[in-house]
């Protein structure tokens, strides 16, 4: 990619989120070195013969959008129809996805990365924190997603999910492939780049495999990326082999605490959220996957009332954060059978949350999640005329029942200008990589599935 040093985008609508939100018309906004340099009324902000100009007339500029839980390799999954119907959440683990990951190559972890990714430019989303599976592929699968990432131009927080569902030798493999992971970031800083410690869940994880998960993260100072009570059973497993609830079991390990992100969350009790509280554990909500494996809905209110921080993820159902957020929404309503409940405590854990989950990870000095000079330049421009006023009262409501439906026009991140009008500016081949990821995905199915 070869773009000039800076950017102005012009005439526009920016919407900074951050601490405080700001509605900002006929504004502009100047990219230089990956970040944001200045931003002010159009006028003011002039052309300079460096600057590469990105028109935002009609548009309106958004810091780029964060996906806090996120299965690169379940891309491979889409149109399958093989899987045995499943009756309960462990048939759907069982049927499908533990299937299908033991399947996955190398090449084929690559390129469901690769086309996750392409497919998060095109609808605005350039942070993904990944929770990676391939039992039968796991030596060097989390550098081939790295790889992916970096030609993207995205950033990503990867790990691999340990578990002993496999096996011991495949749960150790699990280890090794966090703690190399986590060496090469510790060796080749790059700020495109980050690394949780990577646990299934607590059913399918024993307590030998979490003391050493545990003991090795904290080598490194990780957290931990790890399912939580996404269906009762895991409860209820975790009460008979280990007397304990999740939360209060993952405490004795040492799994919690600022770093740590917890997907889901829905089975746990009063007490558990106090411990997540605390111990200040992000959760990540994960609604349109919840309502699709027909596990639950998770509390969002009690959430809010107990303190703890909540981000929102996809599950890998979609990349588009803001038809995930739509649902996040209705399905608090339907949950508390309320039609004034949960709106605001689902636009928070995106633009609030998700923030400060990608803070803790790629530092806070990026400034993920706000439009301010010096925060790392990771915008959307979205085609968006509104037919209503526009500030920052009326800001949430134009998210969810406007912006929601409106056409991501360019992607920006770490200061490059990754899709243009519609147009990717990629160096990547994308017809060749769809290609190659039909082939290969229809291989997988009829390996496991014949
Ligand atoms: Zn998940």
């Amino acid at each position: 990619m070869n773009q000039p040093r800076t950017i102005l985008i012009q005439n526009t609508t920016i919407i900074t989120l951050g601490v405080t939100n700001r509605v900002l018309k006929n504004h502009s906004l100047r990219i230089a070195d990956g970040k944001i340099q200045e931003f002010g009324p159009t006028k003011t902000l002039t052309p300079t013969p460096g600057d590469e100009l990105l028109d935002g007339t009609g548009k309106v500029l958004l810091p780029g959008f964060i996906n806090a839980h996120m299965h690169f390799y379940s891309s491979m999954a889409r149109g399958l129809n093989k899987a045995e119907p499943a009756t309960n959440f462990n048939d759907v683990l069982k049927n499908l996805w533990w299937k299908l990951d033991r399947g996955l190559s190398s090449e084929a972890v690559y390129l469901s990365a690769m086309t996750a990714l392409i497919d998060s430019i095109r609808k605005g989303t350039t942070t993904l924190i990944d929770h990676h599976a391939s039992p039968y592929a796991i030596k060097g699968s989390l550098d081939a997603i790295a790889r992916a990432v970096l030609e993207s131009g995205l950033r990503g927080d990867l790990c691999y999910e340990v578990s002993d569902r496999d096996g011991a030798d495949i749960a150790k493999q699990g280890l090794d492939e966090n703690v190399a992971f986590l060496k090469r970031l510790a060796q080749e800083p790059n700020p495109a780049l980050r690394g949780h410690f990577g646990l299934h869940a607590s059913f399918t994880v024993s307590d030998e495999t979490m003391e050493k998960a545990s003991g090795l993260a904290r080598e490194f100072g990780a957290g931990f990326h790890v399912h939580l009570a996404e269906a009762e059973s895991d409860q209820v497993q975790c009460l008979q082999e280990h007397g304990l609830r999740i939360v209060e079991r993952f405490q004795k390990f040492g799994i919690l605490g600022p770093k740590t992100i917890c997907a889901h969350a829905i089975h746990i009790h009063e007490d558990e959220m106090k411990i997540l509280a605390d111990t200040k554990t992000s959760v990540v909500h994960n609604p349109q996957s919840n309502m699709n494996n027909a596990v639950g809905v998770a509390d969002l209110l009690a959430f809010h009332s107990a303190g703890v921080y909540v981000g929102l993820g996809t599950d890998a159902m979609t990349v588009n954060m803001l038809q995930e957020l739509r649902s996040a929404v209705w399905i608090q309503k339907i949950f508390q059978l309320n039609p004034s409940v949960g709106f605001m405590e689902a636009v928070n854990a995106l633009t609030q949350g998700n923030p400060l989950i990608a803070s803790r990870s790629f530092g806070p000095e990026l400034g993920l999640g706000a439009i301010a000079p010096g925060n790392a330049a990771d915008l959307v421009l979205m085609d968006y005329r509104p037919n209503t006023p526009l500030d920052e009262k009326t800001f949430a409501g134009h998210l969810v029942f406007g912006l929601a439906e409106a056409n991501v026009d360019s992607t920006i991140a770490q200061g490059k200008i990754l899709m243009k009008h519609g147009a990717l500016q990629l160096n990547i081949d994308e017809d060749r990589i769809l290609a190659r990821s039909q082939e290969v995905s229809k291989e997988l199915w009829e390996k496991v599935w014949g």
